[in-house]
């Protein structure tokens, strides 16, 4: 397979990032068994950055059997979790060295600014990846009190292959969340990058070689969801299957689960999270979390808080402020030290959050800011606030995941929490208010997997993170993700000498 060769040049560092572009299966780079290629787009100027190898069904037959082999050899039960955590941090550590590096190629592929992919995306993948080291020699059972000639417990055992399928918003920060958990429980991996965001993928396979991970343990396939997450989805002999992007992939990973093999699948699907406003909030911090809610990672992140309801008390000073902040969010290329906002990632993005754009005009809804493309190259929109809007709008009800956030006055606290909840979605909520009555009364209230009082968007590998409804199956981060990669078995041993 062919090299990718990058001069990345970051405040902190300079230098030349070279990776294969191949597959990465049983610990070696390869071409894909039709030897065809993905074209990778920078999203800043809309041009070629490199072409990768593209994965077929075969080739996810390929790492399928090389992680098999890999589970029953060298990893699973025949490696103690003592030496997983090695491996582990070994990884991170790499990853840390090369920090500068992973993040400039997360801000090219991606759009995203260097600064964020260094300091939220890089942070957060180390982190999450040291924290589940640190499960890999404490995983245990229990033993359970039957009767007196019987010992009984319970083994956490781990599943054999997964595999795992991650979305271009946060390439190298899903990988962790996955990989994290799956490699401390012994698991070994088929992980699809998104052919959006393949190259920090690749770059940390080749960390993971250098780390010294048995080969087959961690298999790299890129291509397309429909020919490579599709075998994944299907293969019968991949024990589990974790997914995160869009609802409707979601239900065709499910339903192919349920198709062939039953493996077990987790789900991180998608959201319209709302932001609650109370007028006895600290003004000033609401609107700067507010403005990170929505805008951050250009407003790409599936907990964006995309429904921003404000009391009417306090509506026109917010709304005010809140117009201020986004005009201050300065759009531009993502390696400038000044921008805060890159491009969108692709130009299929780009257009259909402009004709969600286009839909709130056409519905009746005012442009209070932005909704307009920045700049003539590259897939850049102005940070766009609406308001003026009804709640059967597509804006008001529909994920754009994109920088557009609406305004919505309220006055009558149930009444929010009513809206606040007619969605399908459930996965974040925020709630501002100097009140902590008031504030957590109502973030029991409302139906979503995670919730902020007096923040936005706050992540941590120790902090289980997931949806309610539609936004998803099960847990990523903290302990309750180590569920997702175990089978529990029970054990009887009969030592009192009776037949029943
Ligand atoms: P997507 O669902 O199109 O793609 C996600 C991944 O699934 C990609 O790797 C893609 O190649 C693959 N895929 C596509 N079709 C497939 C198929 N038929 N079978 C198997 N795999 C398939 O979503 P996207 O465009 O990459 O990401 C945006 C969406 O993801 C948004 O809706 C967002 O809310 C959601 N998201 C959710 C979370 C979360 O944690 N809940 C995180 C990030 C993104």
């Amino acid at each position: 397979p062919s090299t990718f060769s990058y001069q990345f040049d970051t405040p902190s560092h300079k230098g030349i990032t070279e990776f294969s572009t191949g597959l990465f299966i049983n610990g070696e780079f390869v071409d894909g068994s039709e030897n065809s290629t993905i074209d990778v787009i920078n999203p800043a100027t809309g041009k070629l950055i490199t072409k990768i190898s593209q994965g077929t069904p075969k080739d996810v037959d390929r790492a399928v059997a090389a992680a098999q082999h890999a589970f029953e050899t060298s990893w699973g039960l025949k490696c103690p979790g003592a030496e997983r955590a090695k491996l582990m941090n070994k990884l991170a550590d790499l990853m840390e060295e090369h920090e500068d590096e992973l993040a400039a190629v997360e801000a090219l592929d991606n759009g995203k600014t260097f600064y964020w992919a260094k300091n939220a995306d890089l942070k957060g993948a180390i982190d999450c990846i040291r924290y589940y080291a640190g499960w890999a020699d404490k995983i245990q059972g229990k033993t359970i009190e039957t009767n007196d000639g019987k010992l009984v417990y319970t083994r956490h055992e781990p599943l054999g292959v997964v595999g795992q399928i991650i979305p271009w918003n946060f390439p190298l920060l899903m990988l962790s969340w996955k990989i994290g958990p799956a490699l401390a429980t012994g698991n070994a991996i088929v992980l699809k990058p998104s052919e959006f965001t393949p190259l920090s993928a690749l770059l940390t396979a080749k960390l993971a070689k250098e780390a010294g991970f048995p080969p087959g343990v961690f298999n790299v396939v890129n291509g397309y969801g429909a020919t490579v997450g599709a075998a994944i989805a299907e293969h019968m002999d991949i024990e589990k299957v974790a997914f995160t992007g869009s609802t409707l992939v979601g239900r065709k990973i499910m339903e192919a689960a349920a198709k062939t093999n039953l493996k077990k699948v987790t789900l991180e699907l998608g959201g319209k999270s709302p932001n609650i406003i109370f007028d006895d909030a600290d003004l000033e911090a609401a609107v700067n979390w507010a403005a990170f809610g929505i805008f951050w990672n250009q407003g790409q992140t599936c907990c964006a808080g995309s429904r921003i309801f404000v009391h009417a008390k306090i509506y026109d000073e917010f709304l005010h402020l809140f117009t201020e902040k986004a005009k201050q969010v300065k759009v531009g290329d993502p390696f400038h030290p000044d921008s805060k906002q890159g491009p969108q990632v692709s130009n299929a993005q780009f257009d259909r959050i402009m004709s969600y754009i286009d839909s709130g005009k056409d519905e009746g809804a005012t442009v209070h800011h932005g909704g307009v493309r920045v700049g003539d190259e590259g897939y850049f929109i102005s940070p766009t606030i609406f308001t003026d809007t009804r709640p059967d709008m597509k804006i008001v009800k529909e994920e754009i995941f994109g920088p557009v956030g609406v305004v919505i006055k309220f006055d009558d606290d149930e009444d929010v929490i009513r809206q606040a909840n007619d969605t399908v979605y459930g996965l974040a909520c925020s709630v501002f208010s100097q009140n902590i009555n008031r504030a957590l009364e109502t973030a029991h209230k409302l139906k979503a997997g995670t919730a902020w009082v007096n923040c936005a968007n706050m992540l941590h590998a120790s902090v289980p993170f997931g949806g309610f409804k539609q936004s998803g199956i099960g847990r990523e981060l903290g302990e309750y993700a180590l569920e997702n990669y175990t089978a529990v078995k029970a054990v009887h041993v009969n030592f009192g000498h009776q037949w029943s």
